[in-house]
């Protein structure tokens, strides 16, 4: 990945590295940054090398490949290793259908491989640096825990998370919260947008920009769509070595992605971009139904946010989604963009009746418990079925998002018992919980950053 440029840079004429991409999170233009070139494996690596790989070296092996030389081998093998220290297991429900379990890491969520992977990188771009590194993220719960646990202990950077007072679980205060060391907690009297918005005057404050070194960790990074294309390859390794797809093709395989911002699908897209034989993906989301309304109609309107049990995917204006129209963008016919998505994804808007109803049929049948998000997509890929009856035997993979404990106060009283704590929750060395409280006042939050 030599240069990268601006989804609105379509003349492709402020070209980036990777290492400056990484560190302004943003383009200038308000764009989000991509690869000018996604590189190719060839089918002998499908067929020889993946098969026996583990998971960190596969890993290793797709980002040597995207990122081609921009970091020494050596390096990078590390930052890998440190970041992908957990794996991603499938979890069989039937013969044609299976889950991709991405919440295995400390937070509990798929944002676990971004996040650490995102740390490790800012970490070793600022390691020659003078001056600290601040990173300033607002949340409404997820990336922050995401975040925290990624960042915890790297040297020579200290991070703010600025979270809305009682809008986020006592489990996801306890993972912003309770780590200590370099991460510091702020509890904003305020709701979400208010916390986005002091992130946002913080980042334009004079003041702060001459005293302290600040960079954001929001979700549009690029690094963290890297580090997630490596688990769409660990899927295809393990359903070719347990028989149930061959590199000849003869079994069509679909990925469901429960889908907010399409930062997971992106990576999809990425992963087959680079080769990995998917024949179509699903992009599964709640009542926020934007982008299923553009697959139908071609009409792309943001809308406000519609608050559901899915609440980690409560998006009316997918972010991603600028970098998915610049993948299929027609260079040809005049709205062909629309055409060459459609060819490739399906899209499907779940009520959280639908979600319900999911989760308790697999907990029934399969004695399996789905988070909401990945009942979401579940739902969505049995939509997508029994609408292509032709595909009746395609293998179906469900990234599972989250482990069902951190939805468990949707979860208890939908089957009436209690869910035990996970070995992570335990295993997060907490000393004590500690954070700031803040009012939503710029000043304020100057303050804790100036005199920390
Ligand atoms: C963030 C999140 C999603 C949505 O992922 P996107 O990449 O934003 O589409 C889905 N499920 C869970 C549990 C999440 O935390």
């Amino acid at each position: 990945m030599t240069t990268l440029y601006s989804t609105r840079d379509k003349r492709h004429t402020f070209g980036v590295s990777f290492e400056e991409a990484v560190m302004k999170g943003l383009a200038p233009d308000g764009g989000l940054f991509v690869p000018e070139y996604i590189p190719s494996f060839d089918s002998n690596f499908f067929s020889e090398a993946l098969p026996t790989m583990e998971f960190p070296d596969l890993a290793y092996t797709v980002a040597a490949t995207l990122l081609d030389g921009t970091i020494p081998e050596d390096d990078l093998d590390k930052m890998i290793k440190l970041a992908i220290n957990f794996p991603a297991p499938l979890h069989y429900l039937d013969y044609r259908h299976s889950v991709l379990e991405l919440f295995h890491g400390p937070s509990l969520a798929f944002k676990d491989f971004g996040a650490r992977f995102m740390a490790q990188l800012m970490s070793y771009f600022n390691r020659d640096k003078d001056r600290e590194l601040t990173i300033l993220v607002a949340t409404s719960g997820d990336t922050g825990a995401a975040v925290a646990a990624g960042f915890h202990g790297l040297p020579g950077i200290r991070v703010f998370v600025l979270y809305p007072e009682g809008k986020v679980s006592p489990f996801q205060e306890l993972q912003i919260a309770g780590w200590g060391d370099n991460i510091h907690a702020v509890k904003v009297a305020g709701d979400f947008d208010d916390c986005q918005r002091l992130v946002k005057s913080a980042f334009s404050d004079e003041d702060l920009s001459q005293n302290i070194r600040f960079t954001s960790a929001n979700s549009i990074n690029i690094s963290r769509l890297l580090a997630q294309v490596f688990y769409y390859f660990e899927a295809y390794k393990q359903l070719l070595n347990t028989g149930r797809v061959s590199t000849t093709g003869k079994t069509k395989l679909v990925f469901s992605v429960p889908s907010g911002n399409f930062g997971n699908l992106t990576a999809g897209l990425y992963a087959r971009q680079m080769g990995l034989p998917v024949d179509h993906f699903i992009a599964g989301t709640n009542a926020n139904a934007v982008f299923p309304v553009y697959i139908n109609s071609g009409i792309f309107k943001p809308a406000p946010t519609i608050a559901t049990i899915s609440n980690a995917m409560d998006v009316g204006n997918p972010s991603n989604f600028e970098r998915i129209q610049g993948l299929y963008s027609g260079k040809d016919v005049e709205g062909s963009t629309w055409n060459n998505i459609r060819a490739s994804l399906g899209s499907y808007s779940i009520s959280d009746e639908e979600t319900r109803r999911c989760i308790l049929e697999r907990y029934a049948g399969n004695d399996y418990l789905l988070d909401p998000h990945t009942a979401v997509g579940l739902f969505a890929l049995e939509s997508w079925k029994t609408e292509n009856p032709e595909m009746a035997n395609a293998q179906g993979v469900v990234l599972a998002t989250a482990h069902p404990y951190k939805f468990r106060e949707v979860l208890e009283p939908l089957l009436g018992t209690t869910l035990a704590s996970p070995f992570q929750a335990s295993a997060m060395q907490i000393v004590e919980e500690k954070h700031f409280s803040i009012a939503p006042d710029l000043e304020l939050l100057k303050k804790l950053l100036l005199w920390q």
